[in-house]
């Protein structure tokens, strides 16, 4: 049995967290890595796509690091075609995404299991280590064979740090680990991790989530109506044709938002109490650490989905 990894890997959500780790392997302050996957769900923002290109042009090539863009495979018995959006309102198939729906006392809301991250994400990461590896499925990769995956978890969710579900990958947490956070203790928090992009040109890194997830609170839907019209249309129009659609799995009415109504109609002008502490300090670090409390607004990421308020449907 050996401890020395066949492949280094990291896994490139494009928000806040991985890109910083991959700023600071092209710099040199942690090792390369032999590769950046990122997993598309197909139904990513545009200014997330826009962003890993520009990672992928400014930083991952010039320090030797392939991106592969990684989604699920299509055409099989469960009507998969790659695209999220496009796969959740297929009739034939299950309901994948965490949408809302009433519970069963009828009195409160309750989210479906999600699948989505599982599907989308997570298996096709899987598959490419495989490939990469030299072990594709179903060829079994030997006991010894491993590859170390890095995953962007900062210390403020330290919790979410897990082993890798699966023998042939090894997780580590280089932020959990970096010195120069603003408090002096070790390890960089995700207020460290903007503050680093803010320095190195890149302030800018968006969420990377899917523009319709059911996780989104009522600040990241406000952000789209107010700021990205064309993406609020698409999700409005989603929440709209999922109440039209006969979908698998799922009974009652399903909704984007918690309220239970069509989201051109949920009460998202509401303002969360995290929200108020963050527009009373105008100071960059408190609206930072004000978002970090509003685990749905940072986004998803295979490894440690930020939106984990699940409920039984
Ligand atoms: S962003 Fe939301 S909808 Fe998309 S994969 Fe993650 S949990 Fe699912």
């Amino acid at each position: 049995m050996t401890d020395t990894p066949r492949l280094r890997v990291l896994s490139l959500g494009a928000g806040v967290q991985s890109t910083a780790l991959l700023l600071l392997a092209a710099e040199g302050r942690l090792p390369k890595w032999d590769a950046a996957i990122f997993s598309d769900t197909g139904w990513e923002p545009q200014r997330v796509y826009a962003h890993l290109d520009r990672l992928e042009r400014e930083v991952a090539q010039p320090a030797g690091i392939p991106v592969y863009r990684v989604c699920v495979g299509g055409g099989n018995a469960q009507r998969i075609s790659g695209n999220l959006r496009a796969d959740s309102l297929n009739p034939g198939s299950f309901v994948r995404m965490p949408v809302f729906v009433i519970d069963k006392s009828g009195q409160r809301p309750a989210m479906v299991r999600r699948q989505c991250t599982e599907e989308y994400k997570v298996k096709p990461i899987k598959a490419k280590v495989r490939e990469l590896l030299g072990y594709p499925h179903p060829r079994p990769v030997p006991a010894d064979v491993f590859a170390e995956q890095a995953i962007g978890i900062s210390r403020d969710e330290f919790e979410r740090a897990k082993d890798a579900p699966v023998r042939y990958l090894r997780n580590v947490h280089p932020l959990l680990e970096m010195d120069g956070a603003a408090d002096g203790r070790e390890g960089w928090t995700r207020t460290d991790c903007l503050r680093y992009l803010r320095s190195r040109g890149w302030g800018e890194t968006p969420k990377s989530a899917c523009i319709g997830c059911p996780y989104h609170g009522n600040r990241q839907w406000r952000e789209l109506r107010d700021h990205h019209p064309e993406e609020w249309a698409d999700a409005v129009d989603f929440d709209h044709q999922l109440r039209q659609t006969q979908l698998r799995g799922i009974k009652a009415a399903p909704y984007l938002h918690r309220s239970l109504l069509p989201l051109d109609q949920a009460p998202i002008d509401r303002v969360s109490r995290t929200e108020w502490a963050d527009r009373q300090g105008d100071l960059f670090d408190a609206a930072a650490d004000a978002e970090a409390e509003d685990g749905a607004a940072l986004g998803c990421s295979p490894w440690s989905c930020r939106g984990e308020e699940e409920m039984p449907a």
